[in-house]
Formats: structure tokens, sequence, C-alpha cells
């Protein structure tokens, strides 16, 4: 199947081609038709499934550039989502000529308000706060919204959006179409789904075994807490100049670890969530540009992290569950590429080695 399969306009299928995405993904195959058929819908799906173009492709066939106003709002749970996700948007719209602005807490108001007040904005993404706030100021008028997407619905839960994703969704007309895509589906993601979405929503489930994971070789080493910094040497050493995620479990260990490497000659920088968003921004286009090769992060700072060309994730230490190893590995093989995914364990951390990889299908090889 191609894109050409789908219905799609010229302008659109440009889009996509400018994008350079010759196939779509599973969950493109099943969401575009539907959305464009003016479902509403739920779809689990983690990042990297390609998740962003399964919304993102309808909804810019849908809009209408010549009428302002806000047409699609798309609310997402952190700064570094939403200016991917605009930057996507922005690719596939740009034949149409679509303005897409992006909202985020951190960044002056004013700018944020300077556009609003042009009308030319057919998509906003933004985090929850920051469009709350627009709203109550009434420099955000929501009342032409047909499309609304709720991206990562479970991650804004956990952070404490919920009250304010209320208010914002009670804002938007009763008979747009919303679209909500979660990685994981709970009691609280279930709920929100059926309070706000129609009856007849169509249910889309990506199974874990996406495709992208095909494309990372993954392996396990196994040694004693002392051989740990020595092994993360030699793996570095190993591979020089490959782009790299070192995944730690805490800030702490981040910094330490960045710090110690930086004394061994390596370029590196690290990435955790008490860094302002400032400087997150740069040290991730840094990384982008290669700068620097090595970055150091936390599970949090890497939430929606994409970076195509990174070719080998450490974790320095086994992630706490399988989710995390399936979201940190995740980070490499993306857009067609090969990755190497390599988990450095502890003995003591052996007997949950079988737990982590429970939803892996691919091989795995161990080296002790
Ligand atoms: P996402 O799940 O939206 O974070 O997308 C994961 C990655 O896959 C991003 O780097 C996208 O640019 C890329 N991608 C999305 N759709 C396609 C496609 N149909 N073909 C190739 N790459 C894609």
């Amino acid at each position: 199947m191609s894109f050409k399969d789908l219905s799609l306009s010229r302008e659109v299928l440009a889009g996509i081609e400018f994008l350079g995405y010759e196939t779509p993904t599973p969950i493109q195959r099943e969401a575009i038709p539907q959305v464009l058929s003016g479902k509403d819908l739920i779809a689990q799906a983690q990042t990297g499934t390609g998740k962003t173009a399964a919304f993102g492709i309808p909804l810019v066939e849908r809009i209408n550039p010549s009428i302002k106003g806000v047409q699609a709002l798309i609310l997402v749970p952190t700064r570094e989502l939403a200016l991917q996700v605009s930057e996507e948007l922005r690719k596939l719209g740009k034949v149409k000529k679509l303005f897409v602005l992006t909202v985020y807490g951190g960044k002056p108001l004013q700018k944020h308000i300077d556009f609003l007040k042009k009308g030319l904005n057919s998509i906003v993404v933004g985090t929850p706060g920051r469009v709350k706030d627009l709203l109550g100021r009434g420099y955000l008028k929501l009342h032409k919204v047909r499309y609304l997407v709720l991206d990562e619905a479970d991650r804004m839960l956990e952070m404490g959006f919920i009250e304010d994703i209320e208010e914002i969704i009670s804002a938007t007309p009763k008979d747009r179409q919303t679209l909500l895509f979660s990685a994981t589906f709970n009691r609280v993601v279930t709920n929100l789904a059926e309070k706000f979405l129609k009856e007849d929503y169509g249910i889309i489930k990506i199974k874990p075994e996406d495709p992208t994971l095909e494309s990372i070789t993954q392996k396990v080493y196994q040694t004693s807490e002392k051989g740990l910094w020595e092994k993360l040497i030699r793996l570095l050493q190993a591979a020089p100049d490959s782009k790299t995620i070192i995944f730690t479990h805490t800030k702490r260990e981040a910094e330490s670890l960045s710090v110690g490497l930086r004394e061994q000659g390596f370029k590196v920088e690290a990435l955790h969530g008490d860094y302002p968003q400032k400087k997150r921004e740069t040290i991730l286009r840094k990384f982008r540009e290669g700068v620097f090769y090595i970055l150091v992060a936390t599970d949090v700072a890497s939430r929606g992290l994409d970076i195509r060309d990174v070719e080998l994730v450490i974790n320095y230490r086994l992630p706490k569950d399988s989710d995390s190893y399936i979201h940190r590995i995740g980070r490499t093989g993306r857009a067609g590429r090969k990755g190497t995914a390599i988990s450095i364990m502890t003995d003591s951390e052996r007997r949950y080695l079988s737990t982590i990889l429970k939803r892996v299908k691919n091989r795995v090889e161990i080296y002790r």
C-alpha cells in the first residue's frame, strides 16, 4: 500500500514526499482513512510508530487554509514534543500554506499573543498549561476548532494536566472530531475517552512488536557493580563518533556520568528535567547537529525525543520496566535506519531481565 491509495490531495502527497515517507506505517494505514471519514478515534501507539503523521496527514488534508482562526488544536505533554509535532505538521502543510503555531510554557507569553492576534493560525500545538493560560486571557479562541488531538494522553494525565485538559476541551465545539493517542491505556485514559469522544469512536491498537524494533540489534552485557564504568567506557570506545544516548536512572547519575566521560575526553552533555527549557532545547539542537555526540539522559528528559540518526542506545543499568525499555531503545533505529541497543546489567539485576524483555519478540543476545 502506498500513500496514493489513501485518497489524499496532491498538496498533501507533496508534503509527505517532502518528509521523505514512502509507505504508510501500520498506524497510518489504519488511522488515516478513519480520521478522513470523520470518526473519533482512540489509538494505542508508542512514539516511533509514525503516530504524528497518522493524525497529521488527515488533519492537514481536511483543514481549509482560507478560513481564519484555529481549526485544529493538538495538546501534547512536553515542549519537546510540541516542537517535533509542529515541525512535522509544518512540512506536511507547506504546500497548502497552513500556519502552525506552537505554544508552551517558558516562552514569553507576548510572542504567542502577537501571533494569535494576527488570526492566521490554522493549527495550534501546545502544552495544556500554556493553552489554558492563553484561553483564559481571551487571546486563544477555540470556537472554530473542528479537530482536537490529545497526544500522549497517558503522559499528560500522569503530569496532572487533567483539569486543564477538561477545561480546554469544554471550550471547543461539541461537534468537533476528537482523536486520542496514548502509549498505554488505564482507567483514567479510558474515562477521558468516554467523556469526550463520540460513542461510536474507532479503536486502533498497534502492538509493541512494531516494525521499528526490527531494525534494532539488542544486546545485554552482564557485569559486576564495580565493572560498570569500565564496561561503559569500552562500549563507547568500540563505537567511536557514533551518535549515542546513554540512559541513567537519576538526574544525579546523568550529571556525574557526563562529567566523568568528559574527563575521559568524550564529547558529551547531560539532559534532564532540572535544566531550564532553553538549555534543554540548546542541548538537543547541538546533539541533532552533531556538535557533540553522546547524550546522557533520564527517561523523563527523553520522552518523545526524536533524533533520526541515533546509532547507539546504552542503558547504563537496566530500565525499571519493559515499557521504559521499549521506549528507550526506540530512540535508535528510527525512520528506517539501523540501530543498536546495549543494556548493561549488574549481577544483582539479573533477575529482572526477563520482566524487562517480556514484550520484546526479537532476539536479544546476552553476554556475560
Ligand atoms: P512518531 O511515532 O510520530 O514519533 O514517528 C517516528 C519517526 O518515524 C519519525 O522520525 C517520523 O519522521 C518517522 N516516520 C513517520 N512516518 C513515517 C513513514 N511513513 N515512513 C518513514 N518514516 C516515518
